[in-house]
């Protein structure tokens, strides 16, 4: 565990020499928590379907829907802000290799579906983040209020027992409310999460090669308009899914320029440049070739296009 924090701490450092990164930061202090272990003679072992051993501790139950095969390397243990204690149980094994199907499919990322494929689909975008808002709105307000009242305290307790002063651990009112607050939150961010487990699983068993635009993510989050929807659709974590899921079962992903996909008819090949600015406009004729195009299935189209000529 100690080893393993030492080394991320060196690893930090080397870093920062090497010009890669920022310097190192000092932790802030949150409530979620996390310590990595090493698999050393056998230390971790998952006796049974619902019985974890881990270093330093007794033997844990827990619950998981698939059971870990192959040698354990690491388990890191994460507690997460609501108090729910995750075990991550690390293995080596070998890629399976899905079936190879022979289809080739574009996609174009967006609001108002998360994913648009050349061939018509679409997966809707939920907004989980919406959903819960109103009780959001309701029970953020508290933790802060709570927490002044919980700091005045403390400040009395050090003038009138300063051996024994509380810490914000010790304030249920406070910690009820961080709570739920925590709850909410990591409600929304599971339901997101599994939706794009299984919606990228599903499209690497059914395309050979997936060709996606090369979004610059930081860049489209300044747009303070469009930060909250583009941050909740999660494009970066579906984007790097789908490429490690790629990876592991022989399937290829192809990055492309995103220029101009949405202005171009992918029938004919003719430019409109009228749409740059109309962001609103969802399905358009093309002026040249008059076929009735759907706007986000259309750039699906070039971005496949584009894949294809990256290929040949
Ligand atoms: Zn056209």
């Amino acid at each position: 565990m100690f080893s393993n924090t030492t080394r991320y701490f060196h690893d930090g450092f080397q870093r920062w020499f090497k010009r890669q990164n920022q310097i190192p930061q000092k932790k802030k202090r949150t409530w979620a928590q996390s310590a990595t272990s090493n698999a050393v003679n056998g230390n971790i072992k998952v006796l049974d379907a619902h019985h974890l051993q881990a270093p330093r501790m007794e033997v844990v139950s827990f619950r998981a829907g698939r059971l870990p095969a192959g040698r354990i390397e690491q388990l890191p243990l994460h507690q997460n802000a609501v108090g729910q204690y995750y075990a991550f149980v690390l293995c080596e094994c070998e890629n399976q290799s899905l079936a190879q199907t022979g289809k080739r499919i574009g996609g174009d990322l967006g609001l108002k579906a998360l994913l648009n494929l050349s061939d018509g689909q679409k997966e809707p975008l939920v907004r989980y983040n919406k959903q819960l808002s109103k009780q959001l709105r309701r029970w953020d307000k508290q933790p802060a209020w709570r927490r002044i009242g919980a700091e005045a305290e403390t400040a009395r307790d050090q003038h009138e027992h300063p051996g024994n002063v509380r810490t914000l651990a010790d304030f249920k009112t406070y910690q009820c409310a961080r709570g739920m607050v925590a709850k909410l939150k990591a409600h929304a961010a599971n339901q997101r999460l599994d939706q794009l487990q299984k919606y990228t699983t599903r499209l690497v068993k059914t395309y050979d090669v997936i060709v996606l635009e090369d979004l610059n993510v930081k860049g489209l989050l300044k747009n303070h308009r469009l930060a909250r929807a583009i941050s909740n659709a999660s494009w970066s974590k579906l984007v790097m899914m789908i490429q490690y899921k790629c990876a592991w079962y022989g399937k290829q992903l192809i990055l492309v320029s995103p220029a101009y996909t949405s202005q171009i008819c992918a029938c004919c090949g003719a430019k409109n440049d009228l749409l740059s600015q109309w962001l609103k406009v969802r399905e358009w004729d093309c002026p040249s070739c008059g076929v009735h195009l759907d706007r986000d299935t259309n750039a699906a189209q070039n971005i496949l296009v584009k894949g294809n000529k990256q290929i040949a």
